[in-house]
């Protein structure tokens, strides 16, 4: 199956940043599917039409699949916490269908400063506090210009939405368009930070937000909420999709790695597992995602040894993983692989 002109329209259209610049993902099959009305899934608390795939995955958490990083909310004894807010675009009727569906939110969190998990903030910081890591802060602080481009382009794309999605975000894409002037730092960076180990309480739920040094990006954040058996990996995690590595923001495959092993730690078979990409998942991810980075690093050694050159490389798609999904992403992976090798010798 190809999913090029999906991508296309997600990687040029309707998320409109340029790649390189972005430090953003939307998977394609996400991409403007609406969720039909009347058909939830099993458990799922779908009641009206929502842009969001809301997946109930226990009487108190549900996942907002898609659309930029996948949303998890967390609900207890009148305390809502939501965690990653998706593209600019999405941040009001992200708050509206996460309201709708769980309840009045108190509290909002960022599993790191990559816009697709940041840029709905303005939606949630004049009145929510909102926490990432300490090094989140100056890092979203610095992409302004990547959200105010990112919703000028998004309200440009209009035109390739299906009619059912426009009737939804019109209203809101008008509107946040109409006020991009106005848009500030202030309406994005966090209001509290945290470093390893911070504890925070949504009701009587008891989770922990673990650092474990520069993997994805610099300032990534777990979430586990060890009473639910619940993890949120933020995008340590790209399940079934190729891993952006942002080298940029800190990135490094070596402390990727091992960053997922101390996730590993917090896991036992039923712990479930919301990625930074991709659907819900279970441990088994983890390991096939270092898996992926072991084998992706031999294989690049290899390619540098035989005399490639980077851009040789990045055109390469090598099994077992050439089925991945968003692979608009897979020559950003492999020239960072690279670049990392190249590096070190
Ligand atoms: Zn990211």
């Amino acid at each position: 199956m190809s999913l090029r002109p999906t991508i296309e329209i997600s990687r040029r259209g309707f998320l409109g940043l340029s790649v390189a610049s972005a430090g953003l993902v939307m998977l394609p099959r996400r991409a403007w599917a609406l969720q039909p009305a009347g058909k939830p899934a099993a458990g799922a608390q779908v009641a009206a039409k929502k842009l969001f795939e809301w997946k109930s995955l226990h009487a108190k958490a549900w996942a907002a699949i898609g659309q930029g990083g996948n949303t998890l909310v967390i609900s207890d004894a009148g305390k809502t916490l939501l965690i990653d807010t998706k593209m600019p675009v999405f941040g009001d009727i992200l708050r509206r269908e996460a309201e709708s569906t769980v309840g009045t939110l108190t509290m909002v969190l960022n599993t790191h400063h990559h816009a697709d998990h940041t840029g709905g903030n303005h939606a949630f910081t004049k009145d929510l506090p909102l926490l990432a890591h300490k090094k989140a802060e100056s890092r979203i602080a610095g992409q302004i210009d990547r959200y105010i481009a990112g919703i000028k382009s998004a309200v440009g794309d209009m035109t390739k939405a299906q009619p059912a999605e426009r009737e939804l975000v019109a209203d809101d894409f008008k509107k946040l368009h109409d006020r991009m002037a106005d848009l500030h730092v202030k309406d994005f960076v966090p209001t509290q930070t945290f470093e390893d180990g911070h504890e925070l309480s949504v009701g009587g739920l008891k989770m922990k937000l673990h650092h474990f040094g520069p993997g994805h990006t610099d300032n990534d954040a777990v979430v586990h909420v060890p009473s639910l058996n619940l993890v949120h990996t933020g995008d340590l995690l790209f399940h079934k999709v190729y891993p952006y590595i942002d080298r940029e923001g800190g990135a490094t495959t070596v402390g990727w790695r091992a960053s997922l092993r101390k996730v590993i730690e917090l896991c036992d078979d039923k712990t479930i597992i919301v990625p930074g990409h991709g659907e819900v998942c279970t441990k088994a991810a983890l390991t096939e995602q270092i898996e992926y980075f072991d084998r992706m690093c031999d294989f690049v050694a290899k390619q540098i040894k035989d005399g490639k050159s980077r851009e040789d490389v990045a055109k390469m798609n090598p099994e077992p993983y050439d089925k991945y999904n968003t692979e608009w992403i897979r020559p950003i992976t492999l020239r960072g692989i690279f670049e990392e090798l190249a590096e070190k010798k």
